[in-house]
C-alpha cells in the first residue's frame, strides 16, 4: 500500500518499486490523500476543474503502474492534518487491505538542500501514516469499528534524509516516467524535462549501490 499526500507524489517517490511490485503479481493500493486542487503556480486556473484533470490524470498514472485500486480521500490541498479522522480512515483502510508494506512520505525531511521546503501535506501524510502504522492498525482497542486488527510488517519511507534501502527499479523505470508525465497538469509545459529530472535522480539513486536506476527509502522493519 502506498499513501501520498497528492495525485503525483506516489509516482514521483516510488514509481518504479510500486510498478516492479505490480509486475511481480503483487496487490498494489494507492491511497491519495489530497485532491490535488490547489496543485498550480498559475492564478487563472479554476481550482474545481483541477481536480477533475488530477483525477485522471492520476488514474491513467495508476493505470500504467498496474495499481490495484485507487482510493482518493480528496482532502483540500493544503488542509491536510494528522488528526482522529485521517487516522481513523487510513487504519480502516490498513485493515481492510492488510498491507505487508506501507510506502510513503518521511514526516521528518522538512529540509532540501537549502532550496526547498518540505510541502506541509507530505509532512502531515507522513506523521498519519506512521501513526496509523505503528501502532493503532495492529492493536484491536485503537477504532474498533474499522474492522480486525493488522500488523503492517514493514515501511518504506520516501524523500527520506536517512536512506537505508536502495531500490533496483532499471527494470521499471520507463514505466515510471510514464506515471510521472501522466500528471500532464504538473509538466509546467516541459515534459522533457520532467523526463530528464526522473532518470537523472533514478541514476542518482543507484550509482553508490552500482545499479543503473534505483530509488531510495528509509527502512523501518517493525518488531511485533
Ligand atoms: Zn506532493
Amino acid at each position: 500500500m502506498a499513501i501520498y499526500a497528492h495525485p503525483d507524489d506516489a509516482d514521483v517517490a516510488a514509481g518504479g518499486l510500486l510498478a516492479q511490485w505490480a509486475s511481480e503479481g503483487c496487490a498494489v493500493h494507492l491511497v491519495v490523500v489530497c485532491d490535488g486542487s490547489k496543485g498550480s503556480h498559475v492564478p487563472q486556473v479554476d481550482a474545481r476543474s483541477l481536480r477533475e484533470v488530477r483525477r485522471a490524470e492520476l488514474q491513467q498514472a495508476a493505470d500504467f503502474l498496474g495499481a490495484s485500486s485507487v482510493t482518493c480521500l480528496e482532502h483540500v490541498d493544503g488542509a491536510v492534518t494528522n488528526d482522529e479522522d485521517l487516522r481513523a480512515t487510513l487504519v480502516g483502510l490498513i485493515r481492510q487491505y492488510r498491507p505487508e508494506v506501507v510506502v510513503g512520505p518521511d514526516p521528518t525531511a522538512t529540509f532540501f538542500g537549502g532550496v526547498y521546503v518540505n510541502h506541509r501535506d507530505h509532512r502531515e501524510t507522513g506523521w498519519a501514516l506512521l501513526d496509523a502504522v505503528a501502532p493503532a492498525a495492529a492493536m484491536p482497542l485503537y477504532f474498533p469499528e474499522k474492522g480486525e486488527a493488522h500488523q503492517v510488517r514493514h515501511l518504506l519511507l520516501s524523500g527520506t534524509h536517512e536512506p537505508d534501502v536502495v531500490v533496483d527499479v532499471s527494470q521499471t523505470i520507463d514505466t515510471k516516467v510514464k506515471a510521472v508525465l501522466a500528471h500532464s497538469s504538473q509538466m509546467g509545459g516541459d515534459p522533457e524535462g520532467i523526463r530528464d529530472v526522473v532518470y537523472g535522480r533514478a541514476e542518482q539513486a543507484g550509482r553508490p549501490v552500482g545499479i543503473a536506476f534505483g530509488e531510495s527509502f528509509r527502512s523501518v522493519e517493525l518488531a511485533f
